[in-house]
């Protein structure tokens, strides 16, 4: 890629820094959050999000919507993983776990801000090509695997955050059992194909869990265990 692509990606980029923190502002009365975290506002700016989307998506890879990644999958706004991201209240010391893996955008976010992220991603085709692609882009503290999301990675639990990128009928209670006191779920949860609630499950000191509806979403479906 030449340099005047290159910046042509960083003026997009920043833009889309810009939009990302008008939605925030829009959406403030339902989430709660008027502004994003300098966290999540630093790792959007830095992540070179042309890179994960397909080569046909390029050109829109830095617009607020929702982008095909093939495998009849989609990925979400930037909008929805900077939430996503800033629900988890990603601290430098946490290990956190994401299911869906996709491009690998949220893996890469998540990355720049916590010390640890695991990825699952059942689609083996997409899971290996955003592994090779974060790879090369540097990152040395992202683990993908593939395989069924449901079940969590219980060998590299217990997670500070979980953070689940496809809806689920309901909240998948090995992920909840493999959060650590005080650790934070944010989960897509409704109908396939439906309009689902974004929810935040926090667990407690005491093992018991709090639930807030965080915003109305649409995200593909979880592929549903067998
Ligand atoms: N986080 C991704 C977006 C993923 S879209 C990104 O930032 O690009 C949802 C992803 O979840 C798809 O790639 C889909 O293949 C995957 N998926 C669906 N069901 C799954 C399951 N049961 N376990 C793991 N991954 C699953």
């Amino acid at each position: 890629m030449n340099t005047v692509e290159a910046r042509e990606f960083d003026a997009q980029r920043a833009r889309m820094v810009e939009e990302v923190e008008a939605t925030y502002a829009d959406t403030r009365a339902e989430t709660g959050l008027a502004a994003m975290s300098p966290q999540v506002r630093g790792a959007l700016g830095k992540v070179e999000r042309h890179r994960l989307v397909p080569g046909a998506e390029r050109a829109w890879a830095y617009r607020n919507h929702p982008l095909p990644i093939g495998h009849g999958q989609t990925i979400s706004q930037p909008y929805i993983v900077a939430l996503s991201a800033d629900l988890l209240a990603p601290q430098p010391g946490h290990i956190v776990l994401e299911i869906g893996t996709g491009s690998g955008y949220q893996a890469a976010i998540l990355a720049e801000i916590v010390k640890q992220v695991y990825t699952i991603e059942i689609v083996e085709a997409l899971g290996r090509s955003a592994e090779a692609k974060l790879k090369e882009m540097g990152y040395r503290n992202i683990e993908v695997r593939i395989g069924d999301g449901y079940a969590g990675w219980p060998e590299k639990a217990p997670f500070d955050g979980i953070v689940v990128t496809a809806a689920a009928p309901s909240v998948p209670q090995a992920l909840v059992d493999q959060l650590k006191p005080g650790g934070r779920l944010v989960i897509p949860v409704g109908e396939r194909w439906e309009v689902q609630q974004l929810l935040l499950i926090t667990k407690k000191a005491d093992g018991s869990t709090e639930r807030r509806n965080v915003l109305p979403v649409r995200f593909v479906p979880l592929v549903p265990k067998d």
